[in-house]
Parts: structure tokens; sequence; C-alpha cells
């Protein structure tokens, strides 16, 4: 009889993300018929330069990839105002949260983060034996005062903090965000969760390398339209990058990943024409929210919290929406369980949800009071 290490085996069954693939296959409709509107991926796909790159490396999938990614690093320096040996790049945010988690915290060691922010955060902890310490929410941000004065307290090896935050969609600007790691211990790193920097104001987003403690996550997942081929950097020190080219799997990261996502950083024209699009879609979605009776929270990023007035409500409107063919998250936080989650679509998709919500929200517990 065979067995993991004990750590593994006590750690329960999670699965953090049922896809919408699953779901389909449990409902007997087919996953293609599904409106995506539940992981903040973009349907507005990507720049049509993507798929040449791809056409035109196609001969050479046999061969291994750069394990340097040189081309790319060069293309991130350039993008971001740094050098390459600032750059680390991996098969998207969720395989560099465990890169860094083995680096800087270990089995053992001790972590900061939100509670029922982005979950892949909580299961790579957990699988490298980190344990993590929690602060409730600020309605739609992480709380910066608490984190700040845990981590003065605790003084961990980690903080985590999404900014813009996954599900919460609010931000925090640059002048909070300086204070906050200021007041950092000495030996703390900030791991930056930047998935959905590009959806928020320009002129608030926190330069890169401001300090050496901290680690800017940033993917080609979410604006960029890149999710299904998994690729996404890191900027930092080059001392820190130094650390995990230590232990970095070099060649973690495929031939079609690396084109797709230099053809696409190329393209800054298509990114823009999509970060006006979603702005458009949120203003929408507020509009949508009013119209059908349910409040909803500014957002600076691809999705828009809907506040559906109890948590019944938001529970019974995910699987109602499903049925009539459109796939929607809710958050499981406390905080935020009486809302739904729900990506920004195209100006198409945006009308068939103004459609189907009021049919949807008919099918669940109708609230005793007004929102
Ligand atoms: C979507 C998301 C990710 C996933 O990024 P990948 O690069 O696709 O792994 C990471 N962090 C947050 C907060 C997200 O919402």
């Amino acid at each position: 009889m065979i067995s993991p290490i004990p750590r593994i085996a006590a750690l329960p069954a999670i699965t953090p993300f049922v896809g919408p693939e699953a779901l389909a296959r449990q409902n007997g409709v087919l996953e293609s018929d599904v409106l995506r509107l539940g992981a903040n991926e973009s349907t507005f796909g990507a720049s049509p330069q993507v798929a040449s790159a791809i056409a035109a490396e196609l001969p050479r999938i046999s061969f291994y990839a750069d394990p340097d990614v040189w081309l790319l690093r060069q293309a991130l320096a350039a993008h971001c105002g740094c050098t390459m040996e600032q750059i680390v790049v991996g098969s998207g945010i969720d395989d560099l949260l465990g890169l860094f988690l083995r680096a800087y915290v270990g089995e053992g060691g001790l972590a900061l983060a939100t509670t029922g922010t982005y979950p892949t955060f909580f299961y790579q902890a957990e699988g490298y034996g980190a344990r993590v310490e929690t602060v409730a929410y600020a309605v739609t941000r992480p709380n910066l005062a608490a984190l700040s004065e845990l981590a003065q307290k605790r003084q961990p090896a980690l903080v985590y903090l999404a900014n813009p935050d996954n599900p919460g969609g609010g931000f925090h600007g640059r002048a909070a965000l300086a204070e906050f790691i200021a007041a950092l211990p000495a030996t703390t790193v900030l791991l930056l969760d930047e998935a959905y920097a590009e959806f928020a104001p320009a002129p608030e987003r926190l330069p890169f390398l401001p300090s050496p403690q901290v680690i800017h996550l940033r993917t080609f997942s979410k604006a960029y339209g890149l999710a299904g081929l998994r690729i996404g950097y890191a900027v930092a020190d080059a001392r820190v990058i130094a650390d995990v080219e230590k232990i970095r799997q070099h060649f973690g990261v495929g031939r079609l990943p690396i084109v797709a996502a230099l053809a696409a950083l190329r393209d800054q024209e298509f990114v823009e024409g999509v970060l006006l699009e979603v702005a458009r879609g949120r203003n929408k979605y507020a509009q949508i929210a009013s119209e059908v009776g349910l409040r909803s929270h500014p957002s600076s990023t691809n999705f828009v919290l809907f506040d559906c007035g109890s948590v019944e409500r938001a529970v019974a409107l995910v699987p109602a929406l499903f049925k009539l063919g459109i796939f929607i998250r809710k958050p499981m936080v406390a905080e935020l369980a009486h809302c739904v989650r729900i990506s920004v679509g195209t100006a198409m998709e945006r009308q068939r949800l103004r459609e189907l919500l009021p049919q949807a929200l008919a099918a669940c517990p109708p609230l005793n009071h007004a929102v």
C-alpha cells in the first residue's frame, strides 16, 4: 500500500474551481453553447496577430522553447521599463504563486492574506505546507490597515495582496499601497497579484519596483485574452528573480504561449480597445443591475459584483442563469456571499444577460424587503 507524505494525505480533496465544462456535463448541455461569464476570461478574444504568430510557429513545436524565454523577457522589460534580469515568465500567475511560495515561505513558514480573496493562493500555500493567517475584507477590497497591523505583529515571510482584488473588484491606489509597503517588516515579501492591473486607472497603478520587497505578478490571461495558453510573468528585484531561477521549471512554458504573448504585447492597440469596451461594459452592467432591481459594486476589473440582496437569492441565481445558458460564479466569503460575480462580455452578450436576468431572478427566492 502506498501513501503520500502525511501532510498531503491530510489535505481535503478540494477543487478550487468547478469549471463550466463540468457544469455542462452535469446539466446535459454542450459547453460550447454556454456563455462563459464566470471566470473573468476575455470574451473579446486575442489580437488577430496572435493567430498568425501561432500558425508561423507550428512547424517548430517538436522543439523545446528557449529555456531563457529571452525574446519575451526582452519585450516585457521594454514594456515594463525594467531589465530582463527583473523578469521571470511562468505558465500563468497560478504557477508563479507556487514558485514564490516555495522560495520565500516553504513548509511551516507563515504567509498573510485576505479571507475570501483569490483561492489559488490558498490552494498553493496548502500544497507547499505554508501556514496562512488572514484578515477580513473591507467591503470589496482587502483591508490594508488590518493586513499591515497583522504583518507588524506576526512578521510573516510573505503577504499576498490581489490589487485590484478578485472577487471584490475593488482597488487600492498607489499612495495607499506605497504607505502599506513602507510599513512592512524588513524581512517580509509582498506578493502583489496584478492579474487585473490593466483594467485599473493607469495613473493610480503602482509603478514597478518601488521596493526590492515587492513582487509584481502579471498575466496574459485577462486583458490580453490568452487564458487558454497559460502564460504570465513576475517583475521583481533581480536578486529575487535569481532566487526563483534556481527552482523554476525551465521548460514549463511552451513555444506557442511564448510567441502568442510576444504578438499580443506588440498589439497594444488591440488591448486598449478591449479596455475601453470593458469600461463601457461595466457601466452597462451597473445600468442592467438597477433595471432588474439589483445593486452593483464599482469595479476596477473586467467583472462586476451584483448584490442580490440575500445569500439565498445569490446562491439560487447561479444555477438559474446556468439553466438559461449563462455561466457566472459567486463569492463564498461571508462579506460578499449575497453577491454574484459576472464577467464583462461583449455588447451582444451583455444584451443577452439583460434579457435573461429577469427570468432567472423570477426563479430565485424573493426578497422580504426592497433592495
Ligand atoms: C484570473 C486570476 C489569476 C489567474 O492568472 P493566470 O495567469 O491565468 O494563472 C490570478 N490571480 C487573480 C486574482 C485572478 O483573478
